[in-house]
């Protein structure tokens, strides 16, 4: 069992989010942490909830994996490298723990209006080939390694 992370209905942040729910801390994480493996089963088409590793590699999660339940903001405080989830910063428990959905997708299945409320919100989430070249740019920390690598080949900017 899992003891970092809980699932429970997150607060609202829109009309789209009513009575969804949400990973949050268990405990105080510190930055690095390991906080858990994005198990699941392969696809070659993508799904409201699976997440994006590779240009065909889409993870439908299990049922009973809590990460399948990761909301998404723009500053998140976690990112994954390869299937494993770890904190970017320090995370308070109690505190709700998000990805960048931008940083998996270069098209998300089911677009939506973001109210994270932080800075550089991108407002509507639509995947990374929706981001402007700025945007892109301040993702290289936690954008996946195959998108890096299509944006530099110019295959990412037919949206913009
Ligand atoms: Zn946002």
């Amino acid at each position: 069992m899992n003891t970092t992370i809980a699932v429970r209905i997150a607060p609202s942040r829109g009309p789209d989010a009513n009575g969804e729910k949400g990973v949050f801390a268990a405990r105080d994480l510190i930055t690095g942490e390991h906080i858990g493996t994005f198990a699941g089963t392969e696809s070659a088409t993508r799904t409201r909830m699976s997440l994006q590793f590779g240009p065909e590699q889409h993870i439908e999660p299990g049922e009973t994996d809590p990460l399948r339940y990761l909301n998404h903001a723009c500053e998140p405080n976690t990112v994954f490298h390869n299937r494993e989830l770890t904190a970017r910063v320090a995370i308070a428990a109690d505190a709700e723990i998000t990805i960048d959905y931008n940083c998996h997708e270069p098209e998300l299945a089911s677009p939506f209006a973001c109210r994270c409320g932080a800075d550089e919100c991108v407002g509507m989430v639509r995947g990374a080939r929706h981001l402007t070249e700025a945007q892109h740019r301040a993702r290289y920390g936690r954008l996946q390694a195959w998108l890096i690598e299509k944006g530099e080949r110019g295959e990412m900017g037919e949206t913009r």
